[in-house]
């Protein structure tokens, strides 16, 4: 499976990704998510993105594709891959084109999440992380077991600073600049299945399982 998950923050990337890579066995690569690992190890990448991402900006994308492209390469991309949060800009969506053509392979589909404002909101300031693992949860529609404290590593949780109103306002605007035009983009390239990013988390996962099975994608 070789997908590409693309929508504004709080669509419900992370969460559908998260289980599709178990479901298809594809890894899973969360941009957002390898930059917060830099940034919990102080590498002079983390160092660099630190500021950007928690005042809502975009990385650089010469320092993001290198990093991207670092991973692919090193996973390799025949056993699929689903991207969530990469491209982000035109000229990552181009040069992610260009490295997949080395490689021989394009996306199967690119999911684009139709969410809306209201929904993205809820679930942005209910959204709460682990600062140790990055484990995510949300206040009332992924609680963790006991409030407040991370299931996997019992750290207590904490909210993203990227995740405060003003923050999150930033990035939905960053979103409507620049990530917005990838809708064309991978229309024009017939790679294009809109998804309703309201839904519950199972009821869109059962629609893209029936999406799966129609374009032959096996488990
Ligand atoms: P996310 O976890 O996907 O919400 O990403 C968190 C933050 O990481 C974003 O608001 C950006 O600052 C940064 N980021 C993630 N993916 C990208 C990308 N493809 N290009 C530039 N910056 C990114």
């Amino acid at each position: 499976m070789k997908l590409i998950l693309l929508g504004p923050p709080g669509a419900g990337k992370g969460t559908h990704a998260r289980i599709l890579s178990e479901k298809y066995h594809a890894p899973h690569l969360a941009t957002g998510e390898i930059l917060r690992q830099q940034i919990r190890e102080k590498t002079p990448l983390g160092r660099k993105a630190k500021d950007i991402i928690e005042k809502g900006g975009l990385v650089p994308d010469q320092i993001v594709n290198a990093m991207m492209f670092q991973v692919m390469g090193r996973i390799g991309t025949e056993g699929g891959f689903i991207l969530d949060g990469f491209p982000r800009t035109l000229g990552q969506a181009e040069a992610l084109e260009d490295f997949l053509a080395e490689e021989k392979t394009k996306p199967d589909t690119v999911l684009n999440f139709q969410t809306s404002e209201k929904v993205i909101i809820d679930r942005l300031s209910g959204r709460r992380v682990c600062p140790k693992c990055g484990a995510n949860y949300h206040i009332r529609n992924i609680p963790p077991k006991k409030a407040g404290i991370c299931d996997s590593c019992g750290e207590k949780l904490t909210q993203r600073k990227d995740d405060e109103p003003e923050t999150i306002k930033h990035r939905l605007r960053m979103y409507e600049s620049e990530t917005k035009p990838l809708i064309d983009f991978y229309a024009k390239r017939n790679l294009l299945k809109d998804v309703p990013g309201d839904y519950d988390v199972p009821e869109l996962q059962a629609e893209l399982a029936s999406f799966f099975d129609e374009l032959k994608l096996v488990k």
